[in-house]
């Protein structure tokens, strides 16, 4: 039976797409940028999300951990991610939901039950479905199964995607799906190795190839001050001129997602960057519009 892991089903979305939506958080993804407000979604496997704060180091989770994956030192609690199963004993005995498993598993039927729900939302607004991450290629035999299922139900499909897959996985699900909102962060390769992880090679040839197949794309972009702003986004808008593009979403930095990251007990990188100024996001969307691309600030 094909299964898949999902971190939230997110109901009424007004920002993945046009109309009212139903956003589908697909757990697993090949990169790992700076200021992801998903890290939640990184990881292929289910983790623990702790929650410091709410726990009152009442010592049940260590007495019912059956692998040792948690223990109480300095009147703190530690968590042994690499010895943990994501078995959910842990979650069940504490009294503070302190704790919670990140990524729930689903058959195609089931999630399919959630998304029909809302038909009626849909068929009003002129919305559908966005099938995002984490990055949802990363599941690729279940996000086709998706797609397949809600088109079968004459509803919108939108992908949210990093670009990063094959371009054969690109044109199978552009083969079936509406609309893609497609993210750009650098159009420098070491840039893009440095803050994501990965080359950016695959994913600017990927947006080729929807372009060429005259798909609906939504290209978005995060607008990080002093990190991919200036010459980096000009060189974005020069590149996107070129291509069938509907429109470019240009995202103001934000540190909404910062406290997900001691949930999981990671770093946050970019603890001392600003959000940028109206101004700055005006004179970029202007440098954008020069361009003669259909260009809006915010998804
Ligand atoms: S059971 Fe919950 S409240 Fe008690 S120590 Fe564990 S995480 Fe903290
Ligand atoms: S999920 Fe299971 S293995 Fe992980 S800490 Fe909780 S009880 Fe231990």
């Amino acid at each position: 039976m094909l299964l898949g892991k999902v971190i939230n089903i997110q109901k009424y979305s007004i920002h993945d797409g046009p109309g009212i939506r139903t956003s589908v958080f697909l757990k697993g993804c090949p990169l790992n940028c700076w200021w992801c407000h998903n890290p939640e979604s990184q990881c292929s496997e289910k983790e623990i999300l702790y929650w410091e704060d709410k726990c009152t180091t009442c010592g049940m989770c260590v007495k019912k951990c059956p692998n040792g994956a948690v223990e109480i030192k300095d009147g703190k609690i530690i968590n042994h991610r690499d010895k943990c199963t994501a078995c959910g004993k842990c979650i069940d005995f504490c009294m503070n939901n302190a704790r919670e498993i990140s990524g729930k598993e689903y058959t195609v039927e089931e999630l399919m039950k959630e998304v029909e729900k809302d038909t009626v939302f849909y068929d009003e607004s002129g919305g559908g479905v966005t099938f995002s991450g984490g990055e949802p290629f990363s599941q690729m035999n279940f996000l086709e199964a998706l797609v397949e299922a809600s088109k079968n139900k004459g509803i919108h499909v939108a992908i949210d995607t990093t670009g990063l897959t094959s371009s054969e996985n690109i044109r199978k699900i552009a083969s079936k799906a509406d609309l893609f909102l497609y993210d750009l962060k650098f159009m420098n390769d070491e840039e893009h190795k440095k803050y994501t992880g990965v080359s950016n090679e695959l994913i600017l040839q990927n947006l080729k190839i929807l372009s060429d197949m005259q798909k609906e794309i939504y290209v978005r972009i995060p607008v990080i001050p002093g990190i991919n702003d200036g010459e980096n986004l000009k060189k974005s808008a020069e590149f996107l001129k070129d291509l069938n593009i509907t429109k470019v979403n240009l995202l103001p930095y934000h540190k909404y997602g910062m406290d997900k990251y001691s949930r999981l007990e990671i770093e946050y990188k970019l603890k001392e960057e600003k959000e940028p100024t109206k101004e700055e996001m005006d004179n970029i969307l202007e440098m954008f519009k020069k361009y003669g691309l259909n260009v809006k600030i915010g998804g």
